[in-house]
């Protein structure tokens, strides 16, 4: 697996309008992180300006979803292709909030990721687990099925990178992270079940497993350290420039 400088992904979700967005982004692209990669995943409606404004930095650009055609008669959706052309390097795909309001379901997120690879753009694939599936002792299949559903049957060149985000579904936005052994052993199933699809070589060299839900300046570096981890993925403590420079620095 992957793990060089650690990649570090702001998802700003729908609670940044535009004066908002191109502000924070300002404040951080300003700054220099050379330990770190740093993703930026404002909404669709800023992507443009924002990207303008990361064009004299080494931040890069990401949106939160994408469509599975890549062009036609789809009112509303959004195609990776448009997005690469603006600029975005980086797509989220089925997120836990897309699952639950959109009714995303795995065969979905399978499309759109193929779309995201074809248009060259890195999915940040999301995976995790309910409170009640937890509860039922159904994590580790979770993790299994969400993984292997997204990416069976994509024949994944070595120029193909792909991400995929640990994210426990209570625990986003709780402020309260999982503990660390909690994380690594979800990696190592996301991880296991990586090799069970693809060639040991793809799995070293393409993916990056990382966590998300409820890091912030404090614990970032904890999670960063853990074997399979490559990155965090970040929400609430990205939307405070002063919190999101310190978490980034923090690494
Ligand atoms: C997220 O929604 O992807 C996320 C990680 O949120 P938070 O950091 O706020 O838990």
């Amino acid at each position: 697996m992957v793990k060089n400088k650690p990649i570090i992904i702001a998802n700003w979700k729908m609670k940044l309008g535009i004066p908002e967005t191109l502000e924070l982004t300002k404040a951080i692209s300003k700054k220099k992180f050379p330990k770190a990669e740093v993703v930026i995943c404002p909404s669709f409606v800023s992507l443009s300006e924002a990207g303008s404004i990361l064009k004299r930095s080494e931040i890069k650009l990401g949106a939160q979803d994408c469509f599975w055609e890549s062009q036609g008669a789809y009112t509303g959706e959004v195609s990776a292709y448009y997005l690469r052309e603006i600029g975005c390097d980086y797509v989220i795909l089925g997120h836990s909030e897309r699952r639950k309001y959109l009714n995303e379901t795995d065969e979905m997120v399978h499309q759109k990721t193929r779309m995201a690879l074809s248009a060259n753009l890195t999915p940040i694939i999301c995976v995790g687990e309910t409170f009640s599936q937890r509860q039922e002792g159904a994590k580790d299949y979770i993790l299994i099925k969400q993984t292997v559903k997204a990416l069976e049957g994509i024949d994944l060149q070595l120029d193909k990178k792909v991400i995929i985000a640990y994210e426990p579904v209570w625990v986003i936005g709780s402020g309260q992270a999982i503990a660390l052994s909690e994380a690594e052993a979800a990696h190592q199933v996301i991880r296991q079940s990586l090799f069970d699809i693809f060639p040991s070589s793809i799995v070293e060299n393409n993916f990056r497993i990382i966590y998300g839900g409820s890091v912030d300046s404090e614990n970032v570096k904890e999670f960063i350290n853990l074997e399979n981890t490559s990155g965090v993925l970040v929400g609430g403590a990205s939307l405070n420039s002063e919190e999101f420079i310190k978490l980034i620095e923090a690494v």
